[in-house]
């Protein structure tokens, strides 16, 4: 039986290495690198290029989408100074899941997932709920997760340092690194 396909949202590469190894054992897994909250541009081009060096590596696909950070910056409009897992944050996952939702479906892959929930700082259950809520509209299933559970933070840190990824020091937008 051939293993079903499945798109995974990435946000970097210190994230992700424990998800996609796990979920390698079940899917044929396409990565999928859509994140327009990502500020300045060289910090965006250096997620984007580690992650897509260690997927070439890992012989994974990787689609990635464009920079939209205008359209971003439109969807958190008057949520500039929401703090870190605040208002903000749900919008950006929205508007992060529902590009992973509306590609999957342009793919003709019938699921999709993120790794966001690995971390800390995120909440799973509400990444689970706007996920869902991606899929429905798309006519695709979400795969809820809750990937800081059993260490899983821990072990994807481990795992990202053994490889030697580059490690940001911020979420990614730009009021996240003022913070
Ligand atoms: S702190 Fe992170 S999740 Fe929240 S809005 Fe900024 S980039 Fe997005």
């Amino acid at each position: 039986m051939p293993l079903p396909n499945l798109l995974l949202h990435v946000c970097c590469a210190p994230c992700s290495p424990h998800i996609v190894v796990t979920l390698l054992k079940t899917h044929k897994l396409t990565l999928y690198f859509y994140n327009p909250n990502i500020h300045p541009r060289e910090e965006y081009d250096q997620r984007l290029s580690e992650i897509s060096s260690w997927a070439k590596y890992m012989e994974i696909p990787l689609v990635a989408d464009d920079y939209e950070i205008k359209k971003w910056f439109a969807a958190i409009k008057g949520l500039e100074s929401e703090p870190e897992r605040g208002k903000r944050c749900a919008v950006c996952f929205d508007v992060r899941l529902q590009a992973t939702a509306k590609t999957a479906r342009r793919l003709g892959i019938s699921k999709f997932g993120t790794v966001l929930s690995v971390s800390p700082y995120k909440e799973s259950a509400l990444i689970n709920c706007i996920g869902k809520d991606a899929g429905e509209k798309e006519g695709v299933i979400f795969y809820e997760a809750d990937w800081k559970k059993k260490d899983g933070y821990k072990i994807t840190t481990k795992m990202a340092q053994q490889a030697g990824f580059y490690r940001q020091h911020y979420c990614g937008c730009v009021f996240s690194q003022r913070q």
